[in-house]
Formats: structure tokens, sequence, C-alpha cells
């Protein structure tokens, strides 16, 4: 019965999707059968470019209220509709513009750089954005030695590892579904599985990282793990991504090091609401042409220096 209902529901998308103009964008965390509809599936990086390009009317965003608002900031004449305004990323909240100016004013060389995962107006403070599968690159590109990492603390000190020679000023943000990943959680997972590997997300913090095989971003786990000649995985970021890793390698094994890395926001998705908001438009992505201008210049700046 439960099939019966899903086909459905997925064969009114379908039509819904003809008839409105529209194609879905997932990314890697919200629920496999949202996936398994998606026009696009991927990261915070890969879907911000798609964003650029999509020549339909409308971009049914399933993710989080941050990817919408940077859907609409990088492709402002399309509708983008979010399936559940609710579903939001609590990190993207976890930075603060008066701690950027006091950083600012300290520093006068510094460069703000804003995590994707931030609210439209944090990432209008900053100077540019990056995704964890660039933070790398982007921050190296800078010519700035001064470097205000925000919300993400973790993430910031993986890159800040990764390039040592710039100064980095901490902010105390973190997701909290990386963040309950704990080192106990990761040698009891080697224990139960000593073949596999150990895949990991640098929002994970370090002393999780320090047991990795691997870290990358979700692109990233899925690449390596696609490549590997080894066939066991034990996967350190949201279980999610687990749909793409078993489609792309069905006789390869997954592990998750608990069994609560869940996003409920990324969850929040589901395909009743996609035909939903498909139906009433009643999920759509609003950002001021103001706020649209200000944050739009970091994404942008984050886009050309990724190339
Ligand atoms: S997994 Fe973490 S960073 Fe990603 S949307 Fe959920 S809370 Fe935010």
């Amino acid at each position: 019965m439960a099939v019966l209902i899903m086909n459905s529901l997925m064969e009114q998308i379908q039509q819904l999707k003809k008839e409105k103009n529209a194609i879905i964008m997932a990314h890697y965390y919200v629920p496999d059968e949202v996936q398994a509809i998606a026009d696009y599936i991927g990261d915070s990086f890969y879907l911000s470019k798609i964003a650029t390009k999509v020549k339909e009317d409308t971009i049914v965003f399933c993710g989080v209220s941050f990817m919408g608002e940077s859907a609409k900031i990088l492709n402002p004449s399309k509708t983008v509709l979010l399936p559940d305004i609710t579903a939001d990323c609590p990190m993207a909240h976890m930075a603060d513009i008066d701690t950027i100016q006091r950083i600012k004013s300290e520093y006068k060389d510094v460069a703000v750089v804003c995590y994707i995962n931030s609210t439209a107006e944090l990432k209008s403070y900053s100077d540019v954005c990056v995704t964890s599968s660039n933070a790398i690159a982007i921050v190296k590109a800078l010519p700035n030695k001064n470097i205000f990492f925000i919300p993400d603390q973790n993430l910031a000190h993986y890159v800040a590892t990764q390039v040592p020679e710039k100064h980095f000023i901490f902010n105390d943000g973190y997701c909290p579904i990386h963040k309950d990943i704990t080192v106990s959680d990761v040698t009891t997972a080697k224990r139960l599985h000593p073949d596999a590997e150990f895949l990991v997300h640098p929002e994970c913090p370090p002393d999780v990282l320090a047991y990795a095989d691997m870290i990358g971003s979700t692109s990233e786990i899925i690449d390596y793990a696609s490549k590997s000649t080894k066939n066991e995985f034990i996967i350190g970021t949201e279980a999610g991504v687990l749909y793409e890793l078993k489609q792309k390698n069905p006789n390869k094994t997954f592990y998750t090091v608990t069994n609560h890395q869940c996003c409920t926001d990324m969850k929040k998705v589901t395909l009743e609401k996609i035909r939903d908001v498909l139906l009433s438009y009643n999920g759509n992505v609003e950002v001021s042409d103001e706020l649209r201008h200000t944050a739009h210049l970091p994404l942008n700046r984050m886009l050309e220096l990724a190339k």
C-alpha cells in the first residue's frame, strides 16, 4: 500500500513539474525517496553552481532554508520553492553581526569567510562564501593573512590545519549532527567493522577527524568510496548520503558511526510536501533586493575563485 501511495505521489510530481516548468534540486541529506525524484542531487557547492544555470521557471529546492535563499540569490528571476519553509539549519544562525564588525575593526586585513551553511544576512557581511568542498582552495587563494571563519568552528579548525600560513580567528558555531559523533562512537564502529575505512566530514570535531582514513565533503566522500578498491566504509556524516553511496556502489557496504546521524530539518522534506508546494506555491523564497545584492557578492566570489 505504502509503495502504491509513493508511486502515485511520484507520478503527480512528474506531471506537475511539466505543467509548471519546474525542476527539483535535492541535497544528499533529504530522505531517499526525495533524492530518487530529484533532477539534480548534490552537496551545497554543486547545487549552487546548478542554480546559476537553471532554464526552467521554478526550482523546488529540497533542503533547508539557507539553500533556497542561495538559489534565489544566484538566480533571482526564478521562483524558488521550499517544500517545508520551517526546515532550517541551526548552524546557519550561529554567528552574529556585532562580532563580525568587532573582528573587522580589530584586524584591518581580515577576510570574513562564510560557510555557505549560513543565513543570507550573515553572507551579506562576509567577503567570500565557501563550501566544505572548496574551503581550503578558496582560503589559500585569498590575499588576506587573517581569516575570520563563520559559523562552523570544526570546519574552520580543519581548514586551518590545511592552510597553516594563515592566521585564523574562530567562531563557536557547529552542526549538532556532526558534533554528536564522538571518538568513543568511532572506536566502537571501528571495532565492529575492522576492515572498513572511516570517511568523515570536516564538520565533525577535530578529535574525531584524527581517526579518519579520508576527510571530505559529501561529494568527496562519495567520489572516494566509488573509486576505492576497498569494500567497506564507515561514514561520518548525515546518514542520507548512504542513498547515493549505495546507488553508485551496490556491491559495497556502508555503515554509519552511530544510529543518530539524522538531520531532522532535512528530513522534513517529503514527497507530499513537494506535490503540495507545486500546487500551492506557498513556499516561495523571498529575498529583498538589497539583501540579494549584498549576499550575491560573496557567493559570486566563491564561484569565481573556485573555477
Ligand atoms: S546536517 Fe547540520 S549543517 Fe546540515 S542542515 Fe542539518 S544541522 Fe545544518
